[in-house]
């Protein structure tokens, strides 16, 4: 796959990446999902916004067509560690990639034990997170 896309996260010859994947976005901060937002548009995956870990429960329960969700850990109401277990509890075979700015050393293996398949740290790189979604939906 990483052939196809360019550094910056955009596909090569303005190809759409994976047309129709719907990606659920959970993310309290405006600017990172706006962000994030550019970079999965531009590659041509569908999003979804949930402005925190309960709000993305209740659209894996209520959508059934969520390819991969991107999991911001440091969220109000319920934070991305617990949201990931009541997810992998209702559809364990959605991805879920965990991102968040402040991990500390042992973070990871606590993300990848609430049951994240894959983190990648803040601030993202396009083309580094095109292809972690590329690994885990292909
Ligand atoms: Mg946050």
């Amino acid at each position: 796959m990483a052939e196809i896309i360019q550094t910056d996260g955009t596909p090569k010859e303005g190809k759409l990446v994976a047309p129709g994947y719907k990606i659920l976005v959970a993310e309290d901060e405006e600017s990172n999902f706006r962000y994030i937002e550019k970079l999965l548009k531009k590659a041509g995956f569908e999003l979804l916004r949930a402005n925190n870990g309960l709000e993305a429960v209740e659209y894996v329960e209520f959508d059934g067509n969520i390819n991969l969700i991107l999991m911001d850990i440091k969220m109000p109401v319920m934070n991305g560690v617990e949201a990931t277990r009541e997810i992998k509890k209702l559809k364990p075979e959605i991805p879920i990639i965990a991102t968040t700015a402040f991990a500390i050393p042992g973070d990871r293996e606590v993300f990848l034990k609430a049951g994240c398949d894959d983190y990648i740290p803040k601030p993202i790189r396009a083309g580094e997170l095109i292809e972690m979604i590329l690994k885990h939906i292909s």
